[in-house]
């Protein structure tokens, strides 16, 4: 039995148990997926136990991804991105750190066959979701305007990114006229119905992924759709995140049909 699992504190609403284990039933696998909530001070007791414990895999979340980067040799992506969230303990010396969030957008994205090489892509967001996907798509091929908030951060992270420049949310409606993809890596439509771009600014050339995934449907997708735009949900980024990890781990195609039927009947 191979004994997979989520470190994070909370974990309880979390739905990569159903969704891995949705992926071992199918290819008939022996394993299980279960949930860990260490103390916010015991990440590191809790990976080497893991680890002597023969634990196969895990992923992070909150609050562990940036410290779980000092805890494990980390993927160079993992490592530009500043945090990790998924850990494989099948090699011989120090488990390993990914960032399967990158990934996940960008197979979200391909997967409603959007370009991506040189295409030109406006971030919001410079939180852990928007470094990810502004990483992730630079070394895709795009070219990356960051906007948030809190301009500083977009304009630190710029400086990181290749091809990236940094902005304030002011600048969102001008990047868009020229821009083909829009991800927004922002918290804003998860508690209440709003977003974080104009309606008027979105246009039927765009491909818009939102990384909320609560509620599936946000009112960035509906304006979107409404524009003509190619609208992708946040529930393909938290798959494909999901479908990485699962292919780290087991060095097997994931099934993906049935990983993705459990996350939306669950949505
Ligand atoms: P985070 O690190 O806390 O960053 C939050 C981001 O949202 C920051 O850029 C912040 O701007 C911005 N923000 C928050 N409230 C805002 C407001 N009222 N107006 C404008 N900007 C606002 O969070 P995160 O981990 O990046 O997560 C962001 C979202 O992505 C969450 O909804 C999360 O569930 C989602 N996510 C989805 C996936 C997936 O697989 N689908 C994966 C990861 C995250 P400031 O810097 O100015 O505070």
């Amino acid at each position: 039995m191979d004994v997979y699992g989520l470190l994070g504190n909370p974990v309880g609403h979390s739905l990569s148990p159903p969704m891995h284990e949705a992926a071992y039933d199918e290819l008939g696998l022996e394993a299980r997926y279960v949930t860990f909530e260490p103390g916010r001070d015991a990440l590191e007791t809790a990976i080497e136990g893991a680890d002597a414990l023969g634990v196969a895999g895990l992923n992070v979340t909150i609050p562990f991804k940036q410290e779980a980067l000092e805890i494990v040799a980390p993927e160079d992506l993992a490592t530009r991105i500043g945090a990790v969230n998924t850990i494989d303990f099948s090699g011989s010396g120090p488990p390993t750190g990914y960032n399967t969030d990158a990934v996940g957008a960008l197979r979200a994205l391909r997967d409603h066959d959007v370009d991506l090489e040189d295409a030109r892509a406006v971030v919001v967001g410079a939180g852990g979701a928007g470094r990810a996907v502004a990483f992730g798509l630079a070394d895709a091929g795009a070219t990356v305007a960051i906007a948030n908030r809190t301009e500083p951060k977009a304009r630190q992270l710029a400086e990181a990114v290749p091809r990236a420049s940094g902005h304030g949310l002011a600048d969102v409606e001008r990047l868009l006229a020229e821009a083909d993809v829009l991800v927004n890596a922002t918290s804003v439509g998860m508690e209440e119905d709003a977003t974080p771009v104009p309606a008027d600014a979105l246009h039927g050339d765009l491909a818009v992924l939102d990384a909320v995934y609560r509620p599936l449907e946000t009112r960035l997708l509906r304006d979107a759709a409404e524009a003509g735009a190619t609208t992708v949900d946040g529930a393909w980024m938290l798959l494909y995140q999901g479908v990485e990890a699962f292919e780290i781990w087991t060095g097997r195609d994931a099934p993906v049909a049935a990983m993705n039927e459990a996350l939306r009947s669950r949505l």
